[in-house]
């Protein structure tokens, strides 16, 4: 019994020193104050007693003697990790090195600063960024007709074009002084995601001049000459740009473009100048058959060591004006029936004068990390924001739907399947909203977060697809048949789009939100990596040993307050925050403790093969990716000022984040290649076994309420959504119909009582109502607002018909062609 007693009080020592993250002075000094009680007062034998301490004077010296440290530990260490480091490409560092950490860190700590988050302000627009949604963004929606564009024209209608391009759509991230907007990050997310509730195509022949392309590029790297002059006309919409990376031989690993130009001379508007020989094919290229100017991503070689020593200088990005003879552009991909351009280029051997590399002589070779280095801000921004207002769309015309449209004599939004499903996609566009959101404030705060962008470009991306794939179970056939009057066929069709563009997802979620994350935000392991690179091995030595002793007091901690945060179901953690989110919030700060220390154990474990162990690396990646979703949830409810309205929405999506953590954590644990470890990590993040459980029911039945009235949450909920308030429109219509939903219905079922109870009578509709007035059961205004509200609800649930041979006009059209995907050389041939 005493010897269980000392061992518990051991054991408590050790646990309480881990907790409190103790520096080893404190160890050894309470180690040795716990030894001195034991051979005063236990009773253990003499040669226990001596092997203790010696062991701890041992390890004490081991620890606390520096040079015997380094020589006996931390530098065999650091050179078994030179080894066990896999090799990291050149493309992969700069991958690893491009963009900033950001509150991925925080998370990752163990230790999240709750009011860092709470504190950072509010994304807003400034008055001349909502002058402009509320002036040319609604302006372009109303010009907008989706079905004319992608049924009709296949592109924009040319005053479309001509608008966005005179009112600066295509430079909202040029600066003034370059004749651009110079719009925030947050401002630029609002008017994509504005676009996107109206015409995804005017949405993405915006959005693409706003994001990774020559202005983004120029305005980091650009020559001052290459700035002047094609800022102002990329601002003006005298250039329409397009940037090419992508060709049949390499997509996800862009790294790897076969595309090719050699340094040499040529001759250049009649003068001989060096240059570079380019040959290159490349395909799904957005805005390349109407571009004007052609960013080009090849690799650069110098055999004749024009530029310098070296031969293979690494992938280049140039600037190319596509009328430059040799540029084959013009043919066009059908991307899912979407109109926005997207075609093939290719060329082969076509000269291009040294100055049109971005940035000049001093950037060739440098074209992979000015695309790392570029990529975060407008992946933050394009995809997140566009899935937003496809949810948003999707979720506002839902629920209308669901109002509007009755089954077995009620409104189907009230049967509770419908309830559960209209409750999910609340949930999921409350949490794109608040990702993209958050995120674009982080950009607006001068971060490239580089983690955070591959997360909600992952999470908005699939989580939107829930969201549409649910809306259009909920329209059935209405979302079904394709028409002028059906607002959800695109958003459906064209889902694989957002998926697969800006890094697919399967390779996003695979490889790089935990590949990428655990290297970028982990607070030591980086710090551990640079040393194994140091070449002065002293240097090397006494950075490893530093970062390497905290790495262990780091582990240790998030172990030890993993488990007790387990056992006490978090409840002793002092967190900030709204009171009726609190406990939500120790829970999640518990789990980034859990998160931590999983993470490190897994890389321990694995160490370079967690690369090609993927389905772990992804589940990781799951649970950092919901911690951050969940953050910003939280932050959101705190920037809207705590609307209490609001809290079964929040409560679904915090829920629903934390189910999804959990199960991404058992994934972990019942797939962990040591079986033991497995189950310890299982025991010490859930002692008590699974502690979440998904959103009940009745969460599901009070979001559904306040989706089908036009309640404050509903409007906050799908803020900046383009309705266009009248009867002709799909959209419109149905939110007049939701608007006078409440008052027709009450009219009806006075009627329906009245003809159960045999007072009226009528076969048709109008004689029923006639007979209603004239029997007093309803008023004459309540007629009027029942007729107009049946008008309504029918045009509501119409869809459209065509004649017999519709579609057969089509067949007729230019044939496909694969011939424009054949090698260059073929179709210079050709
Ligand atoms: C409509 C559209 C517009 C585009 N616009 C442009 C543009 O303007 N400019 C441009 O340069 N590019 C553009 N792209 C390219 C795009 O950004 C993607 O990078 C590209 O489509 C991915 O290559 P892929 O389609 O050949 O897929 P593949 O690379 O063949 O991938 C196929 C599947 O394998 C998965 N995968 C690949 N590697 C791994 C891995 N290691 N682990 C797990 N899974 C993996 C992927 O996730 C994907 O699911 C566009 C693409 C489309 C479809």
């Amino acid at each position: 019994m005493n010897a269980i007693l000392w061992f518990i009080a051991a054991a408590s020592v050790l646990w309480i020193l881990a907790f409190l993250r103790a520096g080893t002075a404190t160890w050894a000094i309470t180690i040795g104050l716990y030894l001195v009680a034991l051979t005063q007062w236990s009773g253990a034998g003499g040669s226990t007693k001596a092997a203790l301490w010696t062991a701890f004077l041992i390890v004490a010296a081991l620890l606390m003697v520096r040079q015997l440290r380094r020589a006996l530990i931390s530098d065999p260490l650091l050179n078994w990790f030179r080894k066990a480091l896999p090799q990291v490409s050149q493309t992969e560092q700069e991958a690893l090195d491009a963009g900033t950490v950001w509150w991925d860190g925080e998370l990752f700590s163990g230790q999240p600063d709750w009011n860092k988050l709470f504190g950072t302000p509010k994304p807003r627009l400034t008055p001349d960024e909502q002058a402009f949604l509320d002036g040319p963004v609604e302006e372009v929606c109303r010009l907008c007709n989706e079905w004319e564009i992608s049924h009709e024209l296949n592109d924009l209608p040319p005053h479309v074009w001509q608008f966005v391009k005179d009112r600066g759509f295509m430079g909202m991230i040029i600066p003034r002084q370059y004749g651009g907007l110079g719009f925030s990050a947050y401002a630029h997310s609002q008017v994509v995601q504005k676009l996107a509730t109206r015409s995804a195509t005017a949405c993405v022949s915006v959005m693409v001049p706003n994001s990774l392309g020559p202005a983004e590029l120029l305005l980091h790297y650009g020559t001052p000459e290459q700035k002047n002059y094609y800022l102002p006309r990329l601002a003006q919409g005298l250039e329409t740009p397009c940037f090419a990376l992508t060709g049949p031989e390499a997509g996800s690993d862009a790294g790897s473009i076969p595309d090719f130009g050699i340094v040499c001379k040529g001759l250049h508007d009649g003068r001989e100048v060096l240059g570079i020989r380019v040959t290159w094919e490349k395909r799904y290229i957005t805005l390349g058959p109407v571009a004007t100017l052609l960013g080009l991503a090849f690799k650069l070689y110098d055999p004749e060591k024009l530029l310098g020593k070296e031969l293979d200088i690494g992938i280049t990005l140039a600037l190319i004006p596509t009328k430059h003879p040799g540029v084959n552009i013009g043919r066009r991909h059908l991307p899912m029936n979407a109109s926005f351009m997207n075609g093939p280029n290719w060329g082969r051997d076509v000269f291009i004068p040294l100055d049109w590399v971005i940035g000049g002589r001093e950037f060739a070779g440098q074209g992979w990390r000015m695309l790392m280095e570029c990529l975060a801000a407008g992946r933050s921004i394009s995809l997140p924001s566009s899935s937003a207002g496809a949810a948003k769309l999707a979720l506002l015309t839902t629920s209308a739907y669901s109002r509007v449209r009755s089954q077995f004599k009620v409104p189907i939004g009230k049967f509770e399947g419908i309830e559960e499903v209209l409750a999910r996609m609340a949930g999921n566009t409350y949490a794109i909203d608040a990702a993209r959101t958050m995120t674009a404030g982080a950009v607006d705060l001068g971060e490239k977060p580089s983690v955070i962008s591959a997360i909600v470009k992952y999470h908005c991306t699939e989580r939107s697809r829930q969201v549409i794939n649910d809306a259009m179970d909920v329209h059935g056939g209405k979302g079904i048949c394709l028409g002028p009057n059906n607002y959800l066929g695109g958003a459906y069709q064209q889902i694989p789009i957002g998926i697969t563009v800006e890094g697919a997802n399967i390779l996003t979620r695979s490889m790089m939100i935990f590949g990428q994350g655990a290297i970028r935000c982990h607070p030591y392991l980086l710090k551990e990596i640079a040393a194994t690179r140091n070449p002065d091995s002293e240097q090397a030595g006494s950075q490893f040993d530093a970062a390497f002793w905290q790495h262990v007091r780091f582990v240790a901690c998030n172990a030890a307050r993993s488990l007790w945060h387990g056992i006490t179901a978090a409840r002793l953690i002092n967190v900030p925050g709204a009171l009726e989110l609190r406990s939500y919030i120790r829970q999640i700060s518990r789990l980034c403790a859990s998160f931590a220390f999983a993470s490190d154990i897994t890389m321990l474990l694995l160490g370079g093969d967690l690369k090609r162990r993927e389905k772990l690396s992804a589940r990781l990646g799951d649970i950092l990716s919901q911690l951050y979703i969940v953050s910003t949830v939280l932050k959101r409810y705190e920037d809207d000022g705590r609307p209490t309205a609001d809290l079964p929405l929040i409560k679904w999506a915090i829920e629903d984040c934390l189910t999804r953590i959990q199960d991404a954590f058992y994934g972990v644990f019942l797939n962990f290649p040591s079986r033991i470890l497995g189950f310890i990590l299982r025991v010490s993040i859930f002692p008590w076994g699974k502690s979440f459980r998904a959103p009940r029911d009745y969460l599901g039945h009070q979001i559904a309420r306040l989706l089908l009235e036009i309640s404050p949450t509903r409007e906050r909920l799908t803020s900046n959504v383009f309705i266009l308030r009248h009867e002709e429109d799909p959209v419109g219509r149905l939110e007049l119909a939701m608007q006078l939903a409440s008052a027709g219905d009450a009219a009806e079922a006075k009627m329906r009582s009245a003809v159960k109870a045999g007072v009226i009578d009528g076969m048709t509709e109008p004689e029923r109502i006639a007979s209603a007035i004239e029997k007093r059961i309803i008023t004459t205004a309540e007629a009027v607002q029942f007729q107009r509200f049946s008008a309504l609800r029918r045009a509501c649930i119409m869809v459209d018909d065509f004649p017999h041979d519709i579609g057969r006009s089509q067949a007729a059209r230019e044939s496909a062609s694969i011939t424009a995907l054949a090698a260059p050389s073929q179709k210079t041939a050709a």
